[in-house]
């Protein structure tokens, strides 16, 4: 078997511990005599792992009884769509914080379905470099919400704190972050997670909100698109994605054993440290375009001083074995992305690289 060192941006590396386990039980489910694949929904087999995975991600981010926990299906693009549809009613407005692609896409489906407006735009050149400074949100005090993305995957900005909004709800995409650092989830009127960045694989979709807003949202919407709904049926309304939540489960019993959100906090700032570090020591040939406070802890992102050098650099790097660091096709160059499951090692081995890539190239 080889395994590489896997800087993917999601979907992404998993622990290897979780991918065993599912392995191991995957014709034969904890001696029931067939595979969690082929079990009901609607029977104790999965019952156990549904809750299972709900109540790990309730002790693993201190959810409190004031929010609820969703499971839900569409990715966080589907989300972007969702929470206009349920939290912004006729006569009301959301504020929008632009600090990249995804925020972006969030505000363009909110103007679909209702008033959303412009707080902050950290736009220049095309390019996001750095998320706004408090003084340079402008908030209406009077708006359903406000959405941010915490963590800008491509460009590789984050939020290190988060803006004060008073009374009206926070709500963060935090897609790309989600388990790597620690937050206070009732500062929060919503949460939204794409899983399979931190929390596990593609296919399951992750919504923590708040108790009172799922239940004062939209009602003219269908069904099957209300919070509610979902929150009622502890999201067994319908068929849920019962094998990406089954991986889920196992991936949080790994990040629970590993020490919980602090300790993988404390190692995503030990391996961002690792590459910023190579970036600040050879500034002009390992160029850092993201603003020092802004900079991203889940994705760094690096451009060299010329594309015939980024294809080489990419080409000795998978020759180590140190795959998925090319950047976004919209953005270009090299994005490491440090998602919880990559092990320490893998960074030092991108670290050593860095070093002798330099070393040999930078004249
Ligand atoms: N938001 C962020 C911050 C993302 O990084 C991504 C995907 N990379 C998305 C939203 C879209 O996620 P999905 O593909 O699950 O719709």
């Amino acid at each position: 078997m080889k395994r590489v060192h896997n800087f993917n941006a999601g979907p992404a590396a998993l622990p290897l511990a979780a991918l065993e386990r599912v392995q191991s039980q995957l014709l034969d489910f904890e001696g029931t005599g067939m595979s969690i694949l082929e079990h009901s929904h609607r029977e104790p087999p999965y019952e156990r792992v549904h809750r299972g995975a709900m109540s790990l991600l309730r002790s693993l981010l201190a959810v409190p009884d004031t929010h609820d926990i969703l499971f839900m299906q569409g990715g966080a693009r589907a989300q972007f769509a969702f929470v206009p549809m349920n939290l912004l009613p006729p006569g009301k407005s959301a504020d929008y914080v632009v600090t990249g692609t995804w925020a972006k896409g969030a505000l363009e489906e909110a103007q679909l379905v209702g008033k959303a407006r412009v707080a902050a735009n950290t736009e220049a050149d095309g390019k996001f470099t750095r998320v706004p400074k408090p003084s340079e949100l402008s908030l209406d005090p009077d708006a359903a919400y406000v959405h941010l993305t915490s963590n800008n995957t491509l460009f590789g900005t984050q939020w290190q704190s988060y803006p004060d909004t008073g009374s009206v709800p926070l709500v963060a995409d935090m897609t790309s972050d989600l388990l790597s650092r620690q937050i206070d989830v009732s500062r929060f009127g919503l949460i939204y997670a794409g899983a399979q960045k931190n929390a596990g694989p593609s296919g399951v979709t992750i919504v923590i909100a708040r108790k009172d807003l799922i239940e004062g949202g939209r009602k003219d919407i269908p069904k099957i698109f209300r919070y509610s709904t979902f929150s009622k049926n502890e999201s067994l309304f319908n068929t849920p994605p019962s094998f990406s939540i089954h991986v889920m489960h196992e991936v949080l019993i790994e990040l629970a054993a590993k020490g919980g959100v602090a300790a993988l906090e404390a190692e995503t700032r030990a391996k961002s440290d690792l590459v910023y570090g190579r970036i600040d020591a050879r500034p002009r040939f390992y160029i850092g375009p993201v603003e020092k406070e802004s900079r991203s802890r889940s994705n760094v992102v690096f451009r060299l001083p010329t594309e015939e050098l980024e294809k080489k650099f990419l080409k000795e790097a998978e020759a180590r074995s140190l795959v998925g660091l090319k950047g976004h096709r919209s953005v270009g160059g090299i994005r490491a992305s440090l998602y919880v499951a990559l092990p320490l090692a893998a960074v030092e081995a991108l670290g050593s690289f860095m070093d002798a890539f330099a070393a040999e190239n930078d004249r």
